[in-house]
């Protein structure tokens, strides 16, 4: 038996984790908790809002599944790597935010993390523990969002509800937008480099619109290795959850002889800047994923409130890297206070952006 903590039960990931546990008695649902949503009944122990970590020390978990949305998912985090416990992690945002810190946590508890996003868990399977030196390059695929191939100026007047009609994924509002601006691949880059030691001129980000490969290595005797599958976010979580046991799950088999398009092309960095930023701020280091992570969130919320246009997000972001440092925060609470700052500072921002 495993006994699962699921923490953001109510949202894409939480909904689809549900139905996996389900469907494997090896698999216990101990805990569970929500943002705001009642979930009375769902897990023995449940908790809507509040210390995460408090519902994690009564429920002892083996994994913990972290389905949180946002810089929110950071202390469910660190207390699942620093105590050794599985971590089964779909909130990259704690990864972008603290990744130095979650390295040192990972190393000092000894335990699993295992990625939820599916390029990711795709690298994963295709790294299978070999060392970063024997690595030429990781490739992670993007979709490309619902505006591939437009320019910077036809994305001036998009609204949240084009941002929201995904061609491939049905996800959050948060991801969605992200996929939209392709910051989600930027904070992906950043997440590669935490989890897989690569720096960041060995991991390339290509825009495949099926999103059928998920990611590719290219290793140093020349072989490439792909990972493909159907969009399902299912196969990564099943994954997670019942590793190593690449359990059964309900996704049909790929066909190749239908017809299988395997297209790809180079983000366009003008139209999509933000894919750029997440670079820069991941070869910056320090707290700068810190300070871009918080200044998209706000960016992002004002931009589904309807407040910010969509190129204001990509510009909130800048602007608010070039006005707060990025010294290595040492602890938690520094991360804390480095996220604090950068969303006042980005919401000030947004708020000068919107009066123009
Ligand atoms: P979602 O918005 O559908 O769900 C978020 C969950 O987090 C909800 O249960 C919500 O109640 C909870 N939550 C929100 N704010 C909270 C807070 N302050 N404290 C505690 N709980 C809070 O989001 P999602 O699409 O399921 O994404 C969750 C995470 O997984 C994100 O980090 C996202 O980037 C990542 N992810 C999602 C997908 C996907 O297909 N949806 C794919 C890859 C990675
Ligand atoms: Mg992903």
């Amino acid at each position: 038996m495993k006994r699962i903590a699921l923490l953001g039960a109510t949202g894409s990931i939480g909904r689809q984790a549900l139905e996996i546990v389900a469907a494997h008695p090896e698999l216990e649902l101990v805990a569970a908790s929500s943002g705001s949503t009642p979930i009375d009944g769902l897990a023995p122990l449940t908790q809507v809002g509040g210390d995460l970590t408090e519902l994690l020390e009564d429920a002892e978990p083996d994994v913990v599944l972290n389905a949180v949305v946002g810089f929110a998912g950071v202390p469910a985090t660190f207390w699942a790597l620093e105590r050794g416990a599985d971590l089964a992690l779909a909130n990259k945002e704690s990864l972008v935010a603290g990744g130095d810190l979650a390295v040192a946590a990972w190393k000092r508890g000894g335990g699993r993390l295992l990625p939820v996003d599916s390029e990711h868990s795709a690298a994963l399977q295709l790294l299978d523990g070999r060392p970063p030196d024997t690595v030429d390059s990781l490739v992670l695929t993007a979709s490309g969002g619902p505006f591939r191939g437009r320019s910077r100026s036809e994305l001036a007047d998009v609204t949240s509800s084009d941002a929201l009609a995904h061609p491939t994924w049905s996800m959050g509002p948060k991801i969605t937008v992200d996929s939209a601006t392709l910051m989600n691949k930027g904070l992906e880059l950043i997440e590669a480099h935490f989890l897989f030691g690569l720096p960041y001129d060995r991991i390339e980000v290509v825009v495949h619109p099926t999103s059928v490969v998920h990611a590719l290595v290219r290793f140093r005797d020349g072989a490439a290795l792909a990972h493909l599958g159907h969009p399902d976010m299912r196969v990564p979580i099943s994954y997670a959850l019942t590793y190593p046991e690449r359990a059964e799950t309900p996704v049909e088999p790929l066909d190749l002889a239908t017809g299988l398009i395997l297209e790809f092309e180079a983000p366009d960095l003008e139209a999509f800047p933000c894919l750029a930023l997440a670079r820069a701020a991941g070869e910056t280091g320090g707290t700068a994923p810190c300070v871009l992570n918080a200044a998209n969130e706000v960016a992002v919320a004002a931009f589904l409130d309807g407040d910010l246009p969509f190129l204001g997000i990509a510009d909130v972001v800048e602007r608010t890297l070039a006005q707060v440092g990025c010294t290595p925060a040492n602890d938690l609470t520094e991360l804390a206070a480095w996220d604090a700052e950068a969303r006042r500072i980005a919401t000030e921002l947004t708020r000068q952006l919107v009066h123009q």
